[in-house]
């Protein structure tokens, strides 16, 4: 049975332990049995609005036993993020819970213009000069953190913005990335890890309703899943999703059940991205069939001109622009070579932390004109070499797509 298989068990709360006032069915008494089993429980929930307090008076008023250490709020794993980053002011951005539980750990808030970071909550009375204040802050090297992802939350009168959508207008109007403690993000489960180190990673699992959330987080940081759901297949197909769990029962009385068992999701070799983007990448063979190369500024490593397609624009169009930006040379695309989607080969990780899934589309292609530039505002040397003396500081997926467009074997969709 599941319950046997792990020492540590975080659980999400609405949706796997309560709805509204009410628990759901076998909650109250499944926990409890965690419990005289000596198993150690954590309650993780990214809702800004609510102090540890709050939430363990919730628990305990449906009948569930629950000490405050055991809570972790999206704005406590905030705070103790903070803390251990060292951070000893932060201008906040939210109601009173976030600024409590900021100065429970000895951070000042709200201490002048020198602050060294910018957290943000969630408060109806924030007002558009404490936002443009908190941005300003951001522009000005301020660090910047945000409580929680979630964009909205639906209410009987429709959607009703939340803490990511607060985080997102400053985001795009500072153009600074934030970090972002609640889950999916690491910072919310290390927070509840950090009080274990004691239990290895598979012995401890996350329990919990939203695939995009709950499993997700807990794949991204290596440790088991369980989704609470009805239905029987997994939530999505692709055979490496991060949101797929690896169990997935009604509620919570089946963690003891002797016929239930985990089907494990084998983790990939790749992080998880946040977007999926077109790209483009050219072959140019020259008379005596050498490639055409460019050592990149941003990693100085060799490889084919390559590059995003923009909105609006042809893959052909992007080739052509992405070719002549690069390397000097007007080029005519001449053959597919293939599209290259792998997630093993095609997500890329940026050194500002954002991870892009990329779909590829490789065409060979002949020149037309154009002179080849000694360097440009992308690459630091632009060159041809032969097929067999490519260098070894070069991109390793190049090196295959030329081999890919020397063999000839047709299109190639991988
Ligand atoms: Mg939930």
């Amino acid at each position: 049975m599941l319950a046997s298989q792990f020492d540590l068990f975080l659980f999400d709360l609405d949706g796997v332990v309560y709805v509204g006032s009410e628990p759901l069915p076998g909650a109250v008494s499944s926990l409890k049995q965690l419990r005289d089993a000596d198993k150690n429980i954590r309650f993780l929930t990214n809702d800004p609005c609510a102090t540890r307090e709050s939430v363990c008076k919730r628990l305990h008023n449906i009948g569930v036993e629950v000490e405050i250490e055991e809570m972790i709020t999206s704005s406590f794993a905030t705070a103790r993020y903070l803390q251990k980053e060292g951070i000893q002011s932060v201008y906040v951005l939210s109601d009173e819970h976030l600024i409590d539980e900021c100065e429970r750990l000895g951070i000042q808030t709200n201490a002048g213009e020198n602050v060294e970071a910018v957290a943000i909550g969630w408060g109806g009375d924030i007002t558009l000069q404490e936002v443009q204040h908190a941005a300003r802050l951001i522009s000005n090297g301020a660090k910047f953190i945000g409580t929680g992802p979630d964009l909205s939350f639906p209410t009987k009168k429709g959607p009703m913005l939340a803490t990511g959508s607060l985080i997102e207008m400053i985001a795009r109007g500072t153009g600074v990335k934030p970090i972002i403690v609640g889950k999916p993000h690491s910072l919310m489960f290390e927070t509840a890890l950090e009080q274990f180190p004691n239990i290895k990673k598979e012995r401890v699992v996350m329990i919990g309703d939203n695939p995009s959330t709950d499993i997700l987080g807990a794949h991204q940081i290596g440790i088991s899943s369980i989704l609470i759901s009805d239905a029987i297949d997994k939530p999505f197909s692709g055979e490496y999703d991060f949101r797929n769990p690896d169990a997935m029962i009604p509620n919570l009385k089946s963690l003891f059940k002797r016929e239930v068992r985990l089907k494990p999701w084998t983790q990939p070799a790749f992080q998880w991205p946040e977007a999926i983007k077109a790209a483009v990448t050219a072959i140019l063979f020259d008379e005596e069939g050498q490639v055409l190369l460019m050592r990149r500024r941003d990693n100085r490593l060799w490889g084919l001109p390559t590059g995003h397609v923009e909105l609006g624009e042809s893959v052909t169009d992007a080739i052509r622009r992405e070719v002549l930006e690069e390397t000097g040379l007007e080029v005519e695309v001449n053959r597919l070579i293939g599209v290259y989607s792998d997630p093993n080969t095609q997500i890329m990780n940026y050194p500002d932390g954002r991870i892009v899934h990329f779909v590829t589309t490789c065409f060979e292609c002949n020149q037309v004109g154009g002179v080849l530039a000694d360097e440009t505002a992308e690459s630091l040397e632009v060159r041809f070499f032969k097929p067999d003396q490519l260098p070894d500081d070069m991109l390793e997926m190049h090196r295959h797509r030329i081999e890919d467009a020397r063999q000839e074997k047709g299109v190639l969709i991988c």
